[in-house]
């Protein structure tokens, strides 16, 4: 099944850098099946020494984004925008995590609510790439459910 396929194997094309990038940032916060979105919150937070801080948002501004992220000497705040469906949202709050994870200074992810438009979206950059790999394998490595039934892909 190509649903089973894109959680199996890699579903955003990786260089070997962005690879090894992102196991390492992977390895840093042990993931559990069974964690629930606030854990993963929680996790990155621990890795990054500074609390985040989580925004739903219906601001004018995010109707063209899905997300976003800023990192200030003392915490991190992501953006997310509040008319998602929530099994969206929680992908859009992976991917900006994933980008807290990289260490990448800013989101520039298209707004877009199809999963699969969204990838095709994203693949330009390699920021992007890399925080949307790391969205994916969050949400793989903490679902309780079988791989073949899981809510995104
Ligand atoms: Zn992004």
């Amino acid at each position: 099944m190509v649903l089973e396929r894109s959680y199996e194997g890699i579903p955003v094309p990786l260089s070997r850098k962005s690879r090894a990038l992102t196991s390492r940032a992977l390895s840093e916060l042990q993931l559990e099946p069974g964690m629930l979105a606030q854990d993963v919150v929680d996790a990155v937070a621990t890795v990054l020494g500074k609390p985040i801080f989580l925004e739903q948002t219906v601001d004018e501004r995010f109707k063209k984004t899905t997300g976003s992220f800023a990192l200030t000497p003392n915490f991190a705040l992501i953006v997310f925008r509040g008319i998602d469906p929530q099994a969206y949202q929680m992908h859009s709050l992976f991917h900006e995590l994933g980008h807290l994870l990289c260490r990448h200074r800013e989101c520039s992810r298209p707004g877009t609510q199809l999963e699969t438009e969204a990838l095709e979206l994203v693949l330009w950059s390699e920021a992007e790439r890399e925080a949307e790999f790391l969205a994916f394998k969050i949400a793989s490595l903490i679902s309780r459910k079988s791989r073949s039934i899981q809510a995104f892909g």
